[in-house]
């Protein structure tokens, strides 16, 4: 059996994706840089909301802070490294194998072709990362959860002042 092993090649941070982070995350990085969670927020993110239209019926808007990005890459990508691995937030610690690697064809497809350290490995080798996966999917969940215990309000969350969100429409 192959292990997974990124090559740290950052092809995965830059281009068209984003890196949300999860209040935990922010209060991390933050804590990391020695700012507030108010500073950190205005100097290297962004606050996004996540519109999806399910079967053509019902909206859903769900809050987002993401890494900001330089000319199409993570701010904290340098030299092609990021700059910030002993303290990344938990979707940089688990890609790919985040929640829609086992669910989203399409997606899962691109990365196989794309992405240096997954092209060595054969779909029987994948299956021992479903746990890791998984892991994320719960932590998708707790989020949105936290997100309706506090009225869908990353301001109330974080005791921060968030900017007017850029609303970002998802299929
Ligand atoms: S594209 Fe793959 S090998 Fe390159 S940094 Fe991302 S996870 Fe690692
Ligand atoms: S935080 Fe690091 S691993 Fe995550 S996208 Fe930015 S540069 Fe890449």
């Amino acid at each position: 059996m192959n292990f997974f092993k990124c090559t740290a090649c950052g092809g995965c941070c830059s281009g068209d994706g984003s890196v949300f982070l999860y209040p935990d995350d922010v209060k991390n990085l933050a804590e990391n840089f020695s700012l507030t969670v108010q500073e950190f927020v205005d100097k290297y993110t962004d606050f996004v909301i996540l519109e999806s239209c399910e079967e053509g019926e019902s909206y859903s808007y769900l809050p987002y802070i993401v890494m900001k990005k330089k000319k199409n890459a993570c701010v904290f990508l340098k030299n092609k490294k990021c700059s910030i691995h002993d303290f990344k937030p938990f979707q940089c610690k688990n890609t790919p194998f985040v929640s829609e690697f086992f669910t989203d064809e399409e997606w899962r497809k691109f990365l196989m072709k794309n992405c240096p350290a997954l092209m060595k490995l054969k779909e029987e080798d994948l299956e021992q990362y479903r746990p890791l996966a998984q892991v994320s999917d719960e932590k998708n969940k707790e989020y949105e959860l936290l997100l309706r215990r506090n009225s869908y309000s990353l301001e109330k969350i974080l005791e921060v002042t968030l900017p007017e969100p850029k609303i970002i429409p998802v299929s």
